[in-house]
């Protein structure tokens, strides 16, 4: 079988992230490589705007929230790059939080996020260790969060941090609220 006849049975021959049946043709998730594992069948408006050809229209990564939970690794790993890249929307960091994915397939999906913040000096934690989005810290001391009026007690987790344009702070949800905390009071987990 063809990799585009293994996507199509797959698939029920809808784009694998919006339903759409229009337009569809494979699209190869970066690193890419011709392999269905490693493909999605995609309509046309998610295929131009996932290699950057058309403009991002916010609103269509809505479908996400339903694909992100496809069984399928490449559609999971479209799903968690594509809602990074919209993170600035309340709604897609919601999903993010929501989102798990297996070790090997998050590793995979992080692969294509970090390459926008190459010029950027690494973000670390106390100890040295450079903290990534996605990563699992703790706090190693009582943190007055300015705004928030709590403290974020020493040894509080917080999961599935997202980086900033500073690279001595990260965002995370703390007691329920999305706040930003200084990097070096912080450890990976
Ligand atoms: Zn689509």
């Amino acid at each position: 079988m063809s990799i585009l006849e293994t996507l199509t049975q797959r698939s029920g021959n809808q784009c694998e992230l919006c339903q759409s049946t229009e337009n569809l043709a494979i699209y190869e998730v970066p690193p890419s490589e011709q392999h269905a594992d490693k493909c999605i069948l995609a309509c046309q408006t998610c295929r131009g705007q996932l290699d950057g050809s058309a403009d991002t229209d916010v609103n269509h990564w809505r479908c996400l929230g339903e694909s992100m939970w496809s069984t399928v690794p490449a559609v999971q790993v479209t799903a968690y790059r594509q809602l990074h890249a919209l993170s600035h929307e309340s709604w897609a960091q919601d999903l993010i939080d929501m989102l798990y994915l297996e070790d090997d397939i998050k590793a995979w999906a992080e692969q294509g996020i970090t390459t926008e913040d190459d010029n950027q000096a690494p973000t670390l934690d106390s100890n040295g260790t450079v903290l990534q989005a996605g990563d699992n810290v703790t706090i190693i001391k009582d943190l007055q969060v300015k705004g928030a009026g709590f403290t974020a007690k020493r040894g509080t987790a917080v999961r599935n941090i997202s980086l900033t344009d500073n690279p001595e702070h990260i965002e995370g949800r703390v007691n329920g609220q999305r706040i930003v905390l200084v990097s070096k009071f912080l450890k990976k987990m």
